[in-house]
């Protein structure tokens, strides 16, 4: 966060018909004219996926002594969702218009009238978001099961074989990717809200009492995290929940905000769920879920605190404060200044022109750097038309094999954000490469 004053980013429809143009996010079933707010990730979008990922995994796992990682499965014994409270909490108040039918998320909208058709609205009432499938060939009551709608129940679940495979003392965390599914009531704004959609969550637990220093410390980290990849501080902001607004199981709630196009929204939510979730499953499953303090001598049950991301929200995040357009002579340049370590390609190879003196060469040079880097190989069209092309898909650098390339041995690397060309031997080139692509 700063005091400077946020300008919003650019629109939304610009970002999804990149997206689209460029390869990065599809409409799903798109042959069948799409189905409701789905999106298929495309071969840019998996790329920068799997990168926002890798820069979470690597920020909460990698470069950390006291998180662990777990990958645990979509469909979990109904039992997990009765202890949880999801069964009967996880609900959205659903308001109906009397006239034309449409239904609303009441907590989303302002007026008391059909934001559709101005007609009268009926009631409210809880909708469960939980998505329900049968497990089995049977379809009856005993049979159902929920596609999860948050990735942290996998985690409380296997607290205990997690703490004693791997002997963690107090404060430790336990980290989770994964799809999740939600039922929403409505979705849009591209991929900001989904009814299928991927998060990054992790369960940090520590001593009963010491749980709001650790919120405090942990709001601060997220936030630095989208500031390390690219978000743009001004456009980011803390807005803690009133007590009204907190989930069932939390005492206390931060959103990371986030100045979308459509206004400030969440991004990511810090919650601290005390001892709720271990207590809760403990109850429901007879086991204990505890942890043997040696100072004390007394076991007790940790408290909670957790970050909990959307994947595709951040990605969105990510795009958005990643997307320029300027003039450079007299024409319209568009980029995505991202993170290295974000961007899909992060090399592109470029020969100069087609002609088959210059193919060895440049082959040569694509041989030398994609054991190291995510890179692509372009000879088609001019080479101004593939410049503007890495631009948009945010390649940080290209590398120019020309016709004097034959002669003197060394090629020309062009920097996206700069526009600045410099010569540069092949030889020295992984290393010239390597300096220019920081905190990959
Ligand atoms: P909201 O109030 O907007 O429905 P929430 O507070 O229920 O969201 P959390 O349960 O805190 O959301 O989920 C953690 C994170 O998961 C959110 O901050 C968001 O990034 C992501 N997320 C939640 N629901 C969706 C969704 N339907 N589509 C995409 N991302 C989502």
């Amino acid at each position: 966060m700063s005091d400077e004053t946020p300008t919003p980013s650019v629109d939304l429809d610009v970002m999804a018909s990149l997206c689209k143009r460029r390869g990065f996010i599809f409409p799903s079933s798109e042959i069948y004219g799409g189905f409701e707010s789905t999106w298929d990730y495309g071969p840019m979008g998996v790329e920068l996926k799997r990168n926002v990922k890798e820069a979470w995994w690597r920020a909460m796992v990698r470069e950390r002594d006291d998180i662990v990682g777990l990958d645990a499965s979509i469909l979990m014994s109904p039992k997990v969702w009765e202890a949880s409270g999801h069964t009967t909490n996880f609900n959205d108040p659903l308001v109906e218009c009397k006239s034309c039918r449409k239904r609303f998320r009441e907590d989303e909208i302002d007026a008391k009238a059909c934001p559709a058709c101005e007609g009268e609205l009926a009631e409210a009432r809880q909708f469960n978001t939980m998505f329900k499938t049968f497990v089995g060939p049977i379809e009856d009551e005993a049979a159902i099961a929920y596609l999860r709608p948050e990735t942290a129940q996998g985690i409380f679940v296997n607290f205990d074989n997690v703490q004693t495979t791997t002997r963690r003392k107090l404060p430790f965390g336990i980290a989770q990717q994964g799809k999740s599914f939600r039922n929403e009531i409505t979705t849009g704004n591209f991929i900001f809200r989904t009814r299928e959609f991927e998060q990054m969550e992790m369960e940090y637990f520590v001593m009963p009492g010491t749980d709001d220093e650790w919120y405090d410390y942990w709001r601060n980290e997220r936030l630095n995290w989208f500031v390390r990849f690219g978000a743009r501080k001004e456009r980011l902001r803390f807005r803690e929940h009133d007590p009204e607004e907190l989930s069932h199981y939390s005492t206390g709630t931060t959103d990371i905000e986030y100045l979308f196009p459509m206004g400030w929204a969440e991004l990511e939510g810090i919650a601290k769920r005390s001892d709720y979730d271990l207590k809760q499953h403990a109850k429901h499953s007879g086991k204990k879920l505890e942890y043997f303090d040696e100072a004390s001598g007394e076991h007790v049950v940790p408290y909670v605190v957790e970050p909990a991301l959307g994947v595709d929200r951040a990605i969105l995040v990510f795009l958005l404060d990643a997307y320029q357009e300027e003039v450079v002579n007299d024409e319209k340049r568009t980029l995505l200044r991202l993170h290295p370590a974000l961007a899909p390609i992060k090399v592109a190879i470029l020969p100069l022109s087609r002609k088959e003196t210059l193919a060895p060469t440049a082959r040569k040079v694509w041989d030398l750097l994609r054991p190291h880097f995510m890179t692509q190989f372009d000879d088609a069209q001019s080479i101004g038309r593939r410049y503007r092309r890495q631009d948009e898909i945010g390649t940080p650098l290209c590398v120019t094999v020309d016709f004097d390339t034959l002669d003197d041995d060394a090629v020309t690397i062009r920097e996206r954000d700069s526009m600045e060309q410099i010569r540069v031997p092949i030889a020295n080139l992984l290393d010239a490469v390597r300096d220019r692509l920081p905190d990959l």
